[in-house]
């Protein structure tokens, strides 16, 4: 086996920047180890052409990482800076430069690879200087193309892309990325691809049907709901082999040259193309075994919208959930476009790359330096935080490997696009984040979060979300704790599982309707307190609840304007004959919900539904994301985010752990320790020193 640089160490530690066979990382993981352990965090700069073309420019640039020696490891080339595929005349061109370049680079002691930015092409944009053969473009359903972007299954395309990829590897490259390019959705000026006659030829060979655009587009969002989920499900597993066939054409052309180079591929939430993260990694890998590079990414450009960067970290989560533990690189794609440097500051960079190894990734590759043939020096003082920060991002690394969080997951599964508008339009329905990006609001009250079923100590089903899951799916879910909306509700009640749920929606109300704590021993002291999502402002229909099952039990009622009841219940709990915990959540389930007394009833809730399994969350009032990883038996590896402007004063935690004292980081490597000052349950009481605004945390007990 090609192993490209040193592997693992006696110790069963592994390098950053280092490679190793995919087979040696496996037997590692099958070991139990929980996965592997890491030096550092794998950390990458992304390099423009106008910086590395100019001779003198790409000179500056390798000085600035020279003057911050350490702040990257590797030096990855982009090979334009449009988005569709460059003619092949001026990508070989481009190559025999990087191939110098990367020697430069290697001279310096940075490992140097090559991202090119477009492998099928993304937006319309440089058309008159990018390939322009007569290859059939990407095609919507109403049967308009991207003029930048080919079908990925087109003879054209395929035979551009082996062209291509055999230029970059005769480049010599320690690594190549795919770019993001590879998807089937969002290619400007349209959405949703690729209905191509090939495509539509190659879907009814498979299923011996004979759609047209047209009519495939009608069954996908008119009949009965079975038909239609069964149709949308077939071309979602489509769109998979669809890019499995790049994939696998890519792993040959390039490992026929060059055996186990390793192939990264960079993505984002890619719901429409099915999410096969492990098969699309397995496709890159090959045959035999060559080492997959992963890039999550996802748009948080400025920082006009700071929460952008915990739901960005719960995107990174979600796109390492089904990554395989043979997959150890996995840099966040953190992207500054258009790299102007008021937009964002050095702050929300170095905390954004932080904050995607807390969600899931184990290193970052910083795309944040000019798109100009332009002095560097507006960019010094970034280049110099992010070195600063590094020994925060190894930290991280080494603390937290590739093991997983645990926590509240928001129920997404790879069919999950399938569900959208399920009794009408598929594509323009306004289902998109249900069952994705739900939780988010509930996780930045302190809860913990997880992204797939087996990390999840209590699932969230939100809407139409839950008609993606598989029998089996909800009957496990079922088994455990389950937070649901009134939506989620009448869909599974539909389904057979009313038995399982102990409520069903009586009413569903517009107007006026205030939730109201009852005695319930989970609201403890708030009894008595109110919640008023005010329905005029923010529309979200209240689910009022009738009570299924005697062992169901009423949390909250809705009353109106005058405090009079009007309904006896929205909010439920029930536990099931299968030892399930279920609440019915009828009243603003997902937003809304960051006043003391619903944030304390919500941490009740989640206790109460996970059995007391959470393996931590913020006990206390404030506004922060946490992570909570075992990385080995007995110990807890735990990310805090305070997301808000105040400094987070008295910081409670409760982590599930038998040990007295954990140690605290801040993001300059200052260390302290904390005792353990109480007991709840079987939660240990830990208060955190003061975390400064939008500043993170690493606990470790
Ligand atoms: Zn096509």
């Amino acid at each position: 086996m090609e192993t490209s640089a040193a592997a693992i160490g006696a110790a069963g530690t592994m390098a950053c920047g280092e490679a190793s066979g995919a087979a040696e990382r496996a037997a590692e993981g099958e070991a139990g180890t929980m996965g592997i352990k890491l030096d550092k965090a794998f950390v990458c700069f992304r390099i423009g052409t106008p910086l590395w073309m100019p001779d003198d420019r790409f000179a500056e640039l390798m000085a600035l990482f020279e003057k911050y020696k350490g702040v990257t490891d590797e030096v990855t080339f982009f090979t334009s800076e449009t988005h569709p595929p460059l003619p092949l005349a001026t990508l070989e061109e481009r190559t025999k430069l990087l191939k110098k370049r990367m020697a430069a680079a290697r001279a310096l002691g940075y490992r140097a690879g090559i991202n090119p930015l477009s492998t099928m092409g993304h937006h319309e944009e440089n058309q008159p200087n990018s390939l322009n053969e007569p290859y059939t473009r990407v095609t919507s359903l109403d049967g308009n193309v991207s003029q930048g972007s080919f079908c990925p299954n087109s003879d054209g395309l395929r035979e551009y892309a082996r062209r291509e990829y055999e230029l970059i590897t005769e480049a010599e490259p320690d690594y190549i990325w795919v770019d993001d390019d590879v998807r089937l959705m969002g290619h400007m000026p349209i959405s949703e691809t690729c209905f191509c006659d090939t495509c539509l030829s190659i879907f009814n060979k498979v299923h011996g049907t004979e759609y047209t655009r047209e009519s495939l587009g009608q069954a996908f969002s008119s009949g009965p709901r079975e038909e239609k989920m069964a149709l949308r499900r077939a071309w979602l597993q489509h769109n998979r082999d669809t890019l499995t066939r790049l994939f696998v054409l890519i792993e040959k052309t390039v490992h026929g040259i060059k055996p186990g180079l390793p192939l990264g591929f960079m993505t984002g939430d890619r719901f429409f193309e099915g999410y096969d993260f492990d098969g699309w990694a397995a496709a890159l890998s090959g045959p035999d075994g060559a080492e997959v590079l992963w890039r999550p990414g996802g748009g948080n450009y400025t920082e006009a919208s700071l929460d952008g960067i915990a739901d960005k970290a719960h995107a990174m989560g979600r796109q390492t959930a089904f990554l395989p533990e043979s997959v150890v690189c996995i840099q966040s794609e953190l992207e500054s476009f258009p790299y102007q440097r008021l937009k964002k500051s050095t702050q929300t960079t170095a905390l954004e790359a932080a904050s995607y190894i807390a969600g899931g990734c184990t290193g970052t590759a910083f795309n944040v330096l000019s798109m100009y043939d332009e002095p560097l020096d507006e960019y010094d003082a970034l280049v110099a935080r992010l070195a600063r920060t590094r020994p925060f991002l190894d930290l991280l690394a080494r603390e937290f490997g590739r093991s997983r969080p645990a926590g509240l997951y928001s129920g997404w599964v790879k069919d999950t696009f399938a569900s959208g508008g399920p009794d009408g339009d598929w594509f323009h329905n306004g289902d998109g984040s249900q069952g994705i990006t739900n939780c988010n609001e509930i996780l930045s009250t302190g809860v913990p979060a997880g992204y797939s079923a087996p990390y999840g100590r209590v699932t969230a089903l939100c809407g139409e979300s839950v008609l993606a899951l598989t029998e089996e799916e909800v009957t496990k879910a079922l088994s455990g704790g389950v937070y649901m909306d009134g939506k989620a509700l009448t869909r599974l009640n539909e389904l057979g599982y009313g038995e399982l749920t102990g409520f069903s929606v009586e009413d569903v109300r517009h107007a006026d309707c205030i939730e109201e704590f009852t005695g319930h021993p989970l609201n403890g002291t708030f009894a008595g307190r109110r919640r008023n999502g005010r329905q005029s402002f923010w529309k979200d229909p209240t689910y009022c609840l009738a009570l299924t099952n005697e062992k169901a039990e009423v949390v909250s009622r809705v009353v109106d304007y005058t405090y009079a009841e009007t309904a006896r219940c929205c909010v439920g709990v029930f536990e099931n004959r299968l030892g399930g915990r279920v609440c019915a959540a009828g009243y603003y389930p997902w937003v809304q919900l960051q006043n003391l007394s619903k944030s304390s009833h919500l941490k009740s809730v989640m206790r109460w539904l996970s059995k007391d399994t959470l393996p931590g969350m913020v006990e206390s009032f404030h506004r922060v994301n946490i992570w909570v990883r075992e990385p080995e038996p007995g110990s807890l590896a735990i990310a805090l985010l305070n997301a808000y402007l105040d400094p987070a004063e008295d910081l409670t935690l409760l982590l599930a752990t038998e040990r007295d004292e954990a140690r605290v980081v801040d993001m300059a490597c200052g260390e302290t320790a904390v005792r353990a000052s109480g007991q709840d349950g079987p939660y240990k009481r830990f208060v955190i020193p003061e975390v400064g605004a939008w500043d993170m945390r690493c606990v470790v007990v």
